[in-house]
């Protein structure tokens, strides 16, 4: 490949060059949502993260086979395998069916998505549609004598894995320091040992997704659907695994030794974990309670967000951050986003209105190979953008009349900022115009409302008549309430 990519690789602990299994192919898996609950900004980190290395490898000239996982069955309140079903859970108190749950909160992820600008992955399975699949490998895994029955439910045994292959790597954690901190929880007495993990629970009467398998009718574990389905659609080995960075214990900890302890090897080449979104210094999460869901930040209905922030500003924010780098929430730093989000489209926009010279004056020539230095360095979204910055302020001093650009390196510009900042980075300007263009727009409604108001105040029946009508007239329709006027399009 001409531009080496270089990616941090969390088993190891260092940047290694990526070198796919296969020369002209590249098999990703990132662990994607837990559909019980509206996407919110800790969601969008990983989608975008992963978002970023999907669109750089397929421009590289790579075929990417991205999936990206729906966890819809397994994933329990508590990691320890303790606790309700999340999904069974909010279909028990919504009185809905657990899948019409699911279908509810994918639909609505879907959508987030796509107004981030999020490309869809290649294949997005369901955990509940790879039951057989799961069932197959907790089997292997007995066979191959790394688990055991206790009451019905299937359990890793981690202890015995670790003699012969060592567990812990991925996480740096240690078997005896974990054995001493890990107390056993309430109910888990069936467990040898309180690190062992559930490949497959036994369902208690009350629980509602169930499945028949050779141990009882019950469920999987949770670490158990990305191991499956990684394998039944990448293969037994495959080029990177994703998620984020919370993940890395038990989550893929354990996708590693399910992977071992039935094939006899790994399974994933480059593991890699975004970073979390903070508030006031803690992780951002649903569990937490201290989330703002992506709607929220896009309608502003928030009692923390002092504004409403446009879908292409949140890709922006999460951007300006290297994605292992943590990133703190504040209205501030949205707002700053916002702000150079702006500008660089502003000067994209200028790139039409400049007139080429003979002589160029400004830096144009290796902005390209800085770019893609950066890209190259495990995906340096914060330094790529900087050099955009730097070439937006060139585009503003040639416009100013402070220097000059031939016609060959304004060609050049464009197709830098196409080919960063548009394709790349997944940026589009259309979103944030739309965006603003909405807001501008229900301002000036709202202006005429009140003009209205006044002429009303003033007995000036004449010109508040004119308003109302006039605005019937271009479509809108308007509803005097007892806050005042309220507006909508009647189409
Ligand atoms: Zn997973």
């Amino acid at each position: 490949m001409e531009h080496p990519l270089s990616i941090y690789n969390t088993l190891s602990r260092k940047k290694e060059q990526f070198i796919p299994l296969h020369e002209t192919s590249v098999g990703m898996y990132v662990c994607g949502p837990t559909v019980y609950g509206d996407a919110h900004l800790g969601h969008a980190r990983p989608a975008i993260t992963f978002d970023l290395l999907f669109r750089y490898l397929k421009h590289l000239g790579y075929k990417v086979r991205y999936v990206r996982n729906i966890t819809d069955v397994g994933h329990l309140e508590n990691d320890a395998d303790a606790g309700e079903d999340k999904i069974g859970k909010k279909a028990r108190l919504e009185e809905l069916e657990p899948m019409e749950i699911v279908q509810f909160y994918l639909n609505r992820y879907h959508e987030a998505m796509g107004t981030l600008n999020v490309l869809p992955p290649s294949i997005e399975p369901h955990a509940s549609g790879h039951i057989i699949e799961q069932i197959e490998l907790v089997k292997t895994i007995m066979a191959n004598g790394f688990a055991y029955e206790s009451e019905g439910s299937i359990y890793f045994d981690v202890a015995k894995f670790d003699k012969q292959y060592g567990y812990g790597k991925l996480s740096g954690r240690n078997i005896e320091d974990m054995l001493n901190t890990t107390r056993a929880l309430d109910g888990q007495t069936e467990k040898r040992n309180s690190i062992d993990f559930a490949l497959w629970k036994c369902a208690s009467p009350e629980h509602i997704m169930r499945w028949p398998s050779p141990w009882s009718d019950g469920f999987p574990g949770w670490h158990c659907e990305c191991t499956a389905m990684g394998r039944k659609y990448l293969g037994d080995e495959f080029d990177i695994h994703g998620g984020g960075m919370d993940l890395v214990f038990p989550h893929h900890e354990c996708e590693i030794a399910q992977a071992v302890a039935s094939q006899g090897k790994e399974n994933v080449r480059y593991w890699m974990h975004n970073n979390m979104i903070t508030v006031n210094g803690q992780k951002m999460g649903k569990s937490l309670g201290n989330f703002i869901t992506l709607d929220q930040f896009f309608s502003g209905d928030h009692a923390s967000l002092a504004q409403a922030y446009s879908p292409m500003t949140i890709r922006f924010f999460i951007l300006q951050a290297h994605y292992r780098s943590t990133v703190d929430f504040s209205n501030e730093a949205l707002q700053a986003s916002e702000k150079g989000l702006k500008r660089l489209m502003e000067a994209v926009a200028n790139l039409d209105k400049l007139t080429p010279s003979e002589q160029t004056t400004v830096e144009v020539q290796g902005l390209r190979a800085k770019c893609y230095e950066a890209i190259n360095d495990d995906l340096n979204s914060p330094i790529t953008i900087s050099y955009l910055f730097d070439a937006a302020r060139a585009i503003n001093s040639v416009l100013a009349g402070h220097g000059t650009i031939s016609a060959a390196d304004l060609e050049e510009l464009k197709a830098v900022f196409n080919l960063f900042l548009f394709d790349i980075l997944g940026l589009t300007p259309e979103m944030q115009e739309a965006a603003t263009n909405t807001e501008a727009y229900g301002k000036a409604i709202d202006m005429l409302l009140e003009l209205r108001q006044q002429a009303k105040t003033n007995k000036d029946w004449a010109m508040s008549d004119k308003i109302r009508n006039e605005l019937t007239a271009l479509g809108f329709e308007i509803k005097d309430t007892k806050e005042g006027a309220e507006w909508k399009l009647a189409k």
